[in-house]
């Protein structure tokens, strides 16, 4: 396929399927421009009482539905009734490609792939590294590869942006035989990362030269060391579950506790695992939500305020590792739901981060920045508020796969 006059007029599907949602943007592919985006939106709830909603690029709501949990809405009939929603608003314009988020690319992908068999197969086999999440990025492939053959679908990888780590900071202090079979650090939110990476020139020339933090702070949550716009770090690795804590994941946890819960409090390894991943973090802690909005307006309450000060505490931290891993910071990045809207968290994490050269500048926090410290941030650390953007990402990695291949 050339990438000439087939892409104009082209549109590009870009998926992100998770366990109870299917998230979705639809971008026109003209040739020779960045993919500019017609609309997104999500089928959530999946499972339960499911909820769909599409919207234009400035938020308007251009599609809206609800089913019933007796209506039994799961991946399959989500991913058929969003078929039947884009095609009347696809306006007769063909589909170039399909790109898929994939959250585990493992010791081999470093770039984002073309699906075919063999690459499925490969993917597939990743299954037991990333058990809660991998099954439902590869489940949207095969439905599309059935009904739609010749859509050439592309997969982008989460851990793909980590991949040039040092095997220092890879490995785990385990036996060499469980290191080979693949159990080490991996790191995810690398869609995430890259797009961030590939805005930091524009930002500050300091930012793309110099040792950075990005602090991708939504619902999941990370910190990515960047040297020279590398990943050199990251505080997420083995699984999803590592670093930071989360909406409702625990983050860093002593493995000891694992085997308390199970030998002391009986829990099967089903009923721990979904304790971590789905009743801690924000959400276990509060005892209130994982949600940061509801969590600000009920900070007066203890339990609501001790939650949110160990949230800080452990990004604090892990930031001060990340700086000892890089040997000094010039710059802290916030990104995603939390990072870009929260202005009490940066204000909070700066604060514990004071002693790394950071001055807030109150005001311009705010404002969103983009530069929320005071001082020259090429003579001093500074900190910023800078958007990330995913699917953007998505859709410029398929572009590119399907040009190589043209
Ligand atoms: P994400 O996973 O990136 O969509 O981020 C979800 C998180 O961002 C949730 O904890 C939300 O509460 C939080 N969030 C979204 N908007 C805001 C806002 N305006 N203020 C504070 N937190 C927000």
């Amino acid at each position: 396929m050339s990438s000439g006059a087939q892409t104009v007029q082209s549109l590009l599907l870009v998926l992100n399927a998770g366990s109870s949602s299917i998230k979705f943007s639809v971008f026109d592919a003209r040739a020779g421009q960045e993919p500019a985006e017609c609309f997104h939106g999500q089928i959530e709830g999946i499972g339960g009482a499911a909820h769909f909603i599409a919207k234009a690029p400035g938020g308007q709501v251009v599609g809206e539905h609800r089913w019933t949990e007796a209506e039994h809405v799961d991946h399959q009939k989500a991913l058929v009734l969003l078929s039947e929603w884009l095609t009347p608003h696809l306006q007769g314009r063909p589909l170039l490609a399909c790109g898929h988020r994939v959250v585990h690319g493992g010791r081999r992908y470093a770039q984002p792939v073309l699906i075919d068999d063999a690459v499925l197969t490969e993917l597939e086999a990743l299954c037991p590294l990333a058990p809660l999440h991998q099954p439902h990025n590869l489940a949207p492939i095969r439905a599309i590869r059935e009904h739609l053959p010749d859509l050439p679908q592309v997969a982008c990888f989460d851990t793909a942006f980590h991949h040039g780590q040092d095997e220092v900071v890879q490995q785990f202090a385990l036996p060499r035989a469980v290191t080979e079979a693949g159990v080490r650090r991996y790191g995810f939110h690398g869609l995430s990362y890259e797009h961030i990476a590939s805005v930091l020139p524009k930002v500050h020339p300091r930012l793309a030269s110099g040792r950075v933090i990005v602090a991708h702070l939504g619902n999941g949550a990370s910190l990515c060391a960047m040297h020279g716009g590398r990943s050199v770090a990251s505080t997420m690795g083995f699984s999803a579950l590592d670093g930071l804590a989360m909406g409702t994941r625990c983050g860093t946890l002593d493995a000891g506790v694992v085997f308390h819960l199970q030998r002391e409090m009986k829990l099967t390894p089903e009923q721990t695992e979904h304790m971590l991943y789905h009743d801690s973090g924000l959400l276990g802690m509060s005892g209130v939500s994982n949600d940061m909005r509801e969590l600000r307006t009920r900070s007066s309450e203890p339990q609501v305020r001790l939650a949110l000060d160990i949230y800080v505490h452990r990004i604090v931290r892990e930031i001060g590792s990340l700086a000892a891993a890089m040997g000094g910071l010039d710059a802290l990045v916030f990104t995603a739901g939390i990072g870009e809207n929260d202005a009490d968290t940066r204000a909070e994490v700066l604060d514990g981060c004071r002693w790394l050269g950071f001055m807030l500048d109150v005001r311009r926090n705010a404002a969103r920045g983009p530069c929320i410290t005071e001082g020259d941030p090429a003579q001093v650390p500074s900190a910023w508020v800078v958007p990330t953007d995913e699917e953007g990402m998505l859709a410029r990695h398929v572009l590119k796969v399907l040009a190589a291949r043209a």
